[in-house]
C-alpha cells in the first residue's frame, strides 16, 4: 500500500493519478493534495478522496476552499504557500510523493521528500534538470528513490524492467512528436501564435510543457533528465522524431538489440506503472491495433529549426549551475511568450543568451536557486533592454 501526496492534484498528472488511486484503493491511499488556484476542483477531490491535509497557493484560496468544504464531515487541514506545499509533502505517514508540479517550484518538495526517505514519482522534470547531481547523491544512499513518470523516461524504465540501469545498456533513444511546428518553415517562425503553439498534435498537457514541446526544449530538458536518471553521458542519449507518439522511447543494448514501449499517447500507463510499483494491472487505455496503425514513422530532428536540444547538451557540458540557468530562462521566456510579450523564436534565443552570459558555479542548493532567479531576471532585463528586437 502506498500512502501518497499528490502535488499538482488539479493538473493533468494529478487528476490522472487520482483516477488510478480511485481504481486501486487497496493499493493507493491519498493522504494529501496540493493545488494552486483551482479551488473548485480541489474541493471535489477532497470530498471524493478525503485527504488529511491539502495545500493551495495563498490565504485567499485557503478561505475559498474552507468555505466550499464547510459542509463536509471530514474536512482536511488546509495550508498554503511554499510552507503549505512542504507540509503536504512531509505529512506523517506518507510513503510516496507524486510530483506533478509545473516548473522550478517543483524542486524544493522533491528535495524535501527525498531527504525524508520517501519515494518520489517524478513528473516534474525541472527538479532533475536543475539539481540532477544533488538528487543523485540523495538517491545513492538507498533510503529514497525516484520513479520516472515522464512518458519517455517511464518507457525506458519499463524496458529496463523497473530499473534505472542494466548491464549492456548502450544508448537511449528518446522519441519526440516534433510538436505543432515540425512541418512549418523556419521563415514563418516569427509569426507563430500562442494558439498555434498550444495546439499539440498528439498530447494534451498544460500550457508550459506544450510550449516546451513546440520549441523542443521539452526534449532538451528530457535529455538532461535521462542523463541523470539512467547515468548515461549525453552523447549516448539520442532523439528521433516520431510524429504519432506511439513509441514512447527505445533502449539499445551492446549486442545491437533495441527494446521499446508502445501505447496510444497517454500518461495513464506511466502514472499507473509508477503507482503500482511496476505491477501490470488493467487500465482504461485502448489497446493498440498494429495492423490499423499500419506504419510507424521516424525522422532525424532538425536542430537548425529547433536549437533547444543542442542548448540542453551544451548546458550539461558546462555543468554546475548551467542547466538550472537554461531551465529558469526558458521558464521565464515561455511565460513572456504566453503573455504575448515576445515572439516564438525568442524563447530559445533568450535561453541561449542567458546560458552564454552565465558564470557557472558548483551546483549547491543555494547556488541553484540563485542561478534560477538570475536567469529569470536576465530574461526580464533583456526584454527591457530591447535585446529581443534584435
Ligand atoms: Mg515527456
Amino acid at each position: 500500500m502506498k500512502s501518497v501526496a499528490i502535488l499538482g492534484s488539479t493538473g493533468s498528472i494529478g487528476t490522472q493519478s487520482l483516477e488510478v488511486a480511485a481504481r486501486y484503493p487497496d493499493r493507493i491511499r491519498v493522504v494529501s493534495l496540493a493545488a494552486s488556484t483551482s479551488v473548485g476542483l480541489l474541493a471535489k477531490q477532497c470530498a471524493r478522496f478525503h485527504p488529511e491535509i491539502v495545500s493551495v497557493r495563498g490565504p485567499d484560496e485557503a478561505r475559498k476552499l474552507a468555505d466550499l468544504l464547510s459542509g463536509e464531515t471530514a474536512a482536511p487541514e488546509i495550508v498554503y504557500g511554499s510552507d503549505g506545499l512542504l507540509a503536504v509533502t512531509e505529512h506523517p505517514g506518507i510513503t510516496s510523493v507524486v510530483n506533478g508540479l509545473v516548473g522550478s517550484v517543483g524542486l524544493t518538495p522533491t528535495l524535501a521528500a527525498l531527504r525524508n526517505g520517501l519515494e518520489v514519482l517524478l513528473a516534474n522534470k525541472e527538479s532533475l534538470v536543475m539539481a540532477g547531481d544533488l538528487i543523485k547523491k540523495l538517491v545513492a544512499d538507498g533510503s529514497c528513490s525516484i520513479i520516472p513518470v515522464d512518458s519517455e523516461h517511464s518507457a525506458i524504465y519499463q524496458c529496463l524492467n523497473g530499473n534505472v540501469a542494466s548491464p549492456g545498456l548502450s544508448r537511449i533513444i528518446l522519441t519526440a512528436s516534433g510538436g505543432p511546428f515540425r512541418d512549418r518553415h523556419i521563415a514563418d517562425f516569427d509569426s507563430l501564435t500562442v494558439e498555434e503553439a498550444l495546439s499539440h498534435p498528439t498530447w494534451k498537457m498544460g500550457p508550459k510543457i506544450t510550449v516546451d514541446s513546440a520549441t523542443l526544449m521539452n526534449k532538451g530538458l528530457e535529455i538532461i533528465e535521462a542523463h541523470h536518471l539512467f547515468s548515461l553521458p549525453p552523447d549516448r542519449i539520442d532523439v528521433v522524431i516520431h510524429p504519432s507518439s506511439i513509441v514512447h522511447s527505445f533502449v539499445e543494448f551492446s549486442d545491437g538489440s533495441l527494446l521499446a514501449q508502445l501505447s496510444h499517447p497517454t500518461m495513464e500507463i506511466p502514472i499507473q506503472y509508477a503507482l503500482l510499483g511496476g505491477d501490470r494491472m488493467p487500465s482504461t487505455v485502448k489497446k493498440l491495433d498494429l495492423a490499423e496503425l499500419g506504419s510507424l514513422e521516424f525522422f532525424p530532428p532538425d536542430s537548425r529549426k529547433f536549437p533547444a536540444m543542442e542548448l540542453a547538451r551544451e548546458s550539461l557540458r558546462m555543468g554546475g549551475t548551467a542547466p538550472a540557468v537554461l531551465n529558469g530562462a526558458n521558464e521565464k521566456a515561455v511565460g513572456l511568450f504566453l503573455d504575448r510579450r515576445i515572439k516564438f523564436p525568442m524563447i530559445t534565443r533568450l535561453a541561449e543568451k542567458a546560458l552564454s552570459d552565465h558564470t557557472v558555479t558548483e551546483a549547491t542548493e543555494s547556488a541553484i536557486m540563485e542561478s534560477d532567479s538570475w536567469a529569470r531576471d536576465f530574461v526580464e532585463r533583456s526584454l527591457e533592454n530591447h535585446i529581443t528586437k534584435a
